[in-house]
């Protein structure tokens, strides 16, 4: 019980650090249990792992659909986050004694490890500094944390009891309507959908927080649709599948609708701004990446006869260009089942995107081993069901591909479709002078587990820092141009799942490899991935598993 719990502290008070190691177990407190999972090395090392699990009495209403039980967990994170910020007195000795921590959530509403609901009982996961001075222990201060301040911190971050109704409702049926909406846009025909009244703009470049004072987005009549949700209705602009431009000056805001269109795969949290910009829950931003690693790519569809021979259907490389490390980007998240695509003038490769006549005049065909995704847009819809939103204010070798053309205007988007089709034919563009031949997608290639295996001699030290590097053995894994990667805690689960992969038999293909993995992941949750309760996993995207694993530099495929 908590009251044995106190002796023991007690009792260890002025011991060295590692008598801390019998206090693992689990606790009855007069509301909770506290089992302590994990018990830290020394005062400076990573926190103590714990839990605390609590009979929950959430009504029906807030557990009904899975979209309410994410939003759920999401929401009670936040407010652990919240509480024990406000109510932990932080640092009660050396190094990270005291410290109660629990991963900060961003803008995004995601499944987690951190709260989990079972049937009748609750499960939250944290990390706990045991307090120290020095090296020896701090029994008073540790009788302080574990019986004072988590039990305050609990009892008003997680019970029913503790919250406003209001404000959890709003953010159960937000996210449920978010999904709702992501739902259906397949059958809307639709590519993706920004809401009437939603801003997009961010506070800063390192600020996710929406832009006080940004223009609320207005659609375009001719091309606004009407959605129902379960719990509303909504206006807003339906961007078609197909191809679509967003075009206008810079500075106008054409990015920072292509960017809340890429994290509009995930949820987001109610006044964010953007909680009703929804996007197919397989689109995928492609954007440059030179210097990237690159197993055994098939970039033939862009990319013929490299120099030097190399073959261009199993380009490998430690050290792509720009030009073809977008080409990779691309055929890799088709592999992984992308079904439209994102595209930045920004993050391209020009030479990638376009090719005019005349850059053809002056350089042959023959020298010029890239077909740009201008020959290929097109196809790849009409023959493929793959779309493409792609932003492009320098170049008009697209307006005559696009089914729409979004021009954006001082943040506002107007259909300029019809004029776009009146420009091309004005100023016609002579056709290429190769034609390209049908583009095949590539057929998924098969990892090597045993490639995976980069371990040897660092022991098996997966971890992940920030958004940016999954270290994962040896091999510093860069995710830093993987733009729809938004919270550490998802670079914690692909590593836990890549690491898996590596005890696995060579054989199967990709595509079912990450088939299967979502397919565990869905029935079993994200809890199941660990095998050990500690660390905070969030929810990912089979696109973003299959980038981790491209970028994987000793990655070998057959
Ligand atoms: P573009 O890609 O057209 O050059 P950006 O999307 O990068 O333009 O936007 C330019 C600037 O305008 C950015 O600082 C962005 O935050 C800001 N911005 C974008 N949309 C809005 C809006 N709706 N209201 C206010 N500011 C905005
Ligand atoms: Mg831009």
């Amino acid at each position: 019980t908590s009251e044995q719990l106190k002796g023991q502290l007690l009792h260890l008070d002025g011991k060295s650090y590692g008598a801390y190691k019998s206090l693992r177990g689990a606790y009855a407190f007069p509301s909770f249990e506290l089992w302590i999972d994990h018990v830290q090395g020394d005062p400076f090392a990573s926190p103590s792992h714990m839990r605390v699990k609590w009979p929950h009495r959430y009504p029906e209403w807030a557990l009904r659909t899975v979209s309410r039980r994410i939003a759920l967990c999401d929401y009670l994170t936040r407010q652990f986050v919240a509480r024990s910020a406000q109510l932990s007195k932080g640092n009660r000795g050396s190094g990270r004694s005291g410290a109660i921590l629990m991963a900060q959530p961003g803008q995004e509403v995601l499944e987690r490890t951190t709260v989990i609901f079972h049937e009748a009982e609750a499960e939250a996961r944290f990390q706990l500094g045991l307090p120290a001075f020095g090296r020896r222990i701090a029994g008073r201060e540790a009788v302080a944390v574990l019986l004072e301040e988590l039990p305050a911190i609990v009892a008003r971050s997680l019970p029913f009891a503790a919250q406003e109704e209001g404000p959890l409702r709003e953010h159960l049926l937000t996210n449920e309507d978010a999904d709702a909406l992501r739902a259906q846009l397949d059958e809307m025909g639709l590519a993706a959908f920004i809401a009437d009244g939603a801003i997009l703009p961010r506070a800063s470049g390192v600020d996710q927080r929406p832009l006080a004072g940004g223009i609320p987005f207005e659609s375009p009549p001719s091309l606004r649709v009407e959605a129902k949700l379960p719990n509303r209705t909504l206006t807003g602009l339906g961007i078609p599948k197909g191809v679509t431009l967003i075009v206008g000056g810079g500075f106008h805001g054409k990015s920072t609708l292509l960017r809340a269109i890429a994290l509009g795969v995930y949820n987001h949290l109610p006044g964010d701004g953007r909680e009703f910009v929804v996007s197919q829950p397989l689109a995928a931003q492609i954007r440059a990446e030179d210097g990237r690693f690159v197993a055994q790519a098939d970039i033939s569809p862009f990319i013929s006869h490299l120099p030097g021979g190399k073959p261009a259907h199993q380009f490998s490389t430690a050290n792509a260009s720009g030009s073809t490390s977008q080409a990779a980007n691309l055929v890799e998240a088709l592999e992984a089942g992308a079904t439209a695509l994102l595209i930045d003038e920004d993050t391209s490769a020009t030479n990638f995107m376009i090719r005019d006549e005349r850059m053809r005049a002056l350089i042959p065909d023959e020298l010029e081993p890239i077909q740009p995704f201008v020959y290929r847009v097109r196809e790849l819809f009409e023959a493929h069901s793959v779309s493409t939103v792609l932003v492009i204010g320098g170049s008009g070798q697209y307006l005559g591909l696009a089914d729409t053309v979004v021009g954006m205007q001082h943040y506002r988007p107007v259909d300029l479709t019809v004029r776009a089709q009146e420009v091309a034919r004005t100023f016609p563009q002579q056709g290429s002078s190769t034609t390209p031949l049908p583009l095949a997608l590539p057929q998924s290639r098969r990892p090597r587990g045993s490639s995976l295996n980069a371990q040897k001699g660092k022991g098996e030290k997966v971890r992940a820092l920030g958004t940016r590097v999954l270290q994962f053995g040896q091999y510093d894994i860069e995710l830093g141009a993987v733009g729809q990667l938004v919270e550490e805690g998802q670079l914690h689960a692909i590593g836990q799942v890549l690491q898996r992969w590596s005890h696995r038999p060579d054989g199967g293909s990709l595509a079912n490899w990450l088939d299967e993995i979502m397919g565990e992941l869905d029935a079993n949750g994200l809890h199941a991935l660990q095998p050990q309760p500690e660390g905070a996993l969030s929810a990912f995207r089979r696109l973003e598993l299959a980038a981790a694993l491209n970028r994987l530099r000793s990655l070998k495929v057959d």
